[in-house]
């Protein structure tokens, strides 16, 4: 039997952390399992569902590369067999109409309310002639729930479950416009689409009793269910949009790798030892849905730091240059003149947790500067560190071969013949190329600025301390 599973997101929003990890764990079960993952927009509430959510969540998938092997399908295409199926169950009787009028039912919940139960249809129209029926009220159809016996699945991560028929009631299946419902049309696309098992967040737990019932009705097979856990914010409370629960393409923005998203998001809720870092690879090869944790995890945007570091310093640098160059491109940074990329991802990968951060603090190396951070210029760029500063100009003019070797030695020898500690000379050199105290080691700095600007942005720092000394 081939494996199939589904993602099954209603547009109304865009594809949040909870989402993309929702989708995750379905795509690693199908393709642990050489199996089929499919992608379908659940998108029948036409006020709620938009263009730019599909969009929004499709390039989140295609950016996370969590690739679907069939679809979209699009739930607005299907009425026509949702009417159908409604129109089988109501003539075989398992549903029927119910023409309960909006009053009555909210008379209804009000009595249960008062008397400390739980709200729910109380089946009056379950049995009802329909030469009875009013004219006037346009009817719903609903599910024709048994009314003995409990409902029970082995869930995939929860465990055994089981549910009392009597905690259900009769589901309104198709609105008084014919429209179908969420949990009917979850059901007959789950069916159509041979879907073997459904993984999604906990928050469907308690619709899934009442989508068995309904699958019963059809004489389908049961998929097995495995309801994933939620996720919380730092604070322990539900994550939501106050925590930054954005929209998974804000991780790009932000300068986060895809490779270090799905990591971090494998590991909310999912674990194999007490293993940390995973590639795509090894999640394929590790992944099972029953190690998933029962307990909601928390996110923990230390962590997400950490791994997107990781994986800026462990991937191949080609393949990070790519978004690297798009960061340059937000910040308006013409990274075509300058260093090669893959160079700036060796020096600053360890320096920094995102890419965005390594594209702000590599401006130097493709443009220049107006002025010197004021008070590393008060600093280090003093009259006594004038000679010091004419002496390395000289020596990095004379070097032909611009290598971080190169240029380091001739450092050292500079501070050697000056009698200087190399600080001395490091320091000053740094405000001068980089305009501000901070930078990756000297030797790399200056090999990225390049000979030329290194030469010009040196005698910009000396007519700065001219007029320093001039003002003496
Ligand atoms: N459309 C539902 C949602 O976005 C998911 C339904 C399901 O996975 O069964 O919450």
């Amino acid at each position: 039997m081939t494996i199939r599973t589904r993602f099954a997101p209603s547009p109304t929003g865009l594809l949040h952390v909870g989402g993309a990890r929702t989708a995750l764990f379905s795509y690693l079960h199908a393709r642990a399992n050489n199996g089929r993952f499919i992608l379908r927009i659940e998108d029948t509430d036409i006020e709620r569902s938009s263009e730019e959510s599909i969009q929004a969540i499709m390039d989140g998938m295609n950016w996370l590369g969590l690739e679907w092997d069939e679809g979209p399908i699009f739930q607005t295409d299907r009425f026509p067999r949702y009417h159908e199926v409604i129109q089988q169950l109501t003539t075989e009787n398992k549903a029927y109409l119910c023409y309960c009028s909006k009053d009555r039912l909210e008379k209804l919940r009000a009595g249960q309310m008062e008397a400390g139960m739980k709200p729910r249809y109380d089946g009056k129209c379950r049995d009802m002639d329909p030469a009875g029926a009013p004219v006037e009220i346009k009817p719903v159809t609903r599910f024709r729930n048994p009314l003995q016996g409990a409902v029970e699945w082995t869930d995939l991560v929860r465990g055994s479950i089981s549910i009392s028929n009597e905690e259900l009631d009769d589901l309104i299946i198709a609105r008084p416009d014919g429209s179908p419902t969420y949990n009917f049309t979850v059901v007959v696309d789950d069916m159509d689409m041979g879907i073997t098992h459904v993984i999604r967040g906990d928050d469907h737990i308690n619709n899934t009793p009442r989508q068995i019932n309904i699958y019963q009705a059809l004489n389908a097979e049961l998929p097995l269910f495995g309801h994933v856990p939620m996720i919380l914010g730092e604070d322990g409370a539900r994550l939501s949009k106050r925590h930054g629960a954005v929209g998974v393409t804000q991780y790009r923005n932000d300068g986060y790798l895809p490779e270090a998203l799905l990591n971090y998001l494998v590991r909310l809720g999912w674990s194999h030892g007490d293993e940390e870092v995973f590639s795509i690879e090894d999640m394929i090869r590790l992944f099972d849905i029953s190690d998933v944790n029962r307990k909601p995890s928390s996110f923990n945007t230390e962590k997400l730091n950490w791994l997107n570091q990781h994986w800026m310093r462990t991937l191949p640098a080609t393949q990070v240059t790519a978004a690297l160059a798009w960061q340059f491109e937000l910040l308006g940074i013409d990274s075509s003149t300058g260093p090669a990329l893959t160079d700036i991802v060796d020096v600053q990968a360890e320096r920094v947790k995102t890419l965005k951060e390594m594209a702000e603090l590599s401006r130097m190396f493709f443009e220049d500067f107006e002025e010197f951070d004021a008070n590393a210029a008060k600093k280090n760029l003093r009259p006594v560190s004038r000679e010091p500063v004419e002496a390395i100009r000289a020596a990095l003019e004379d070097i032909s071969d611009w290598t971080p070797e190169n240029l380091h030695q001739a450092i050292i020898d500079t501070a050697a013949a000056m009698d200087l500690n190399m600080g001395k000379i490091a320091q000053p050199l740094r405000v001068a190329v980089c305009g501000s105290g901070v930078s990756p080691s000297i030797d790399k700095t200056l090999w990225l600025v390049g000979k030329k600007r290194c030469l010009q942005r040196i005698d910009m720092a000396l007519a700065f301390i001219a007029k320093r000394e001039a003002a003496l």
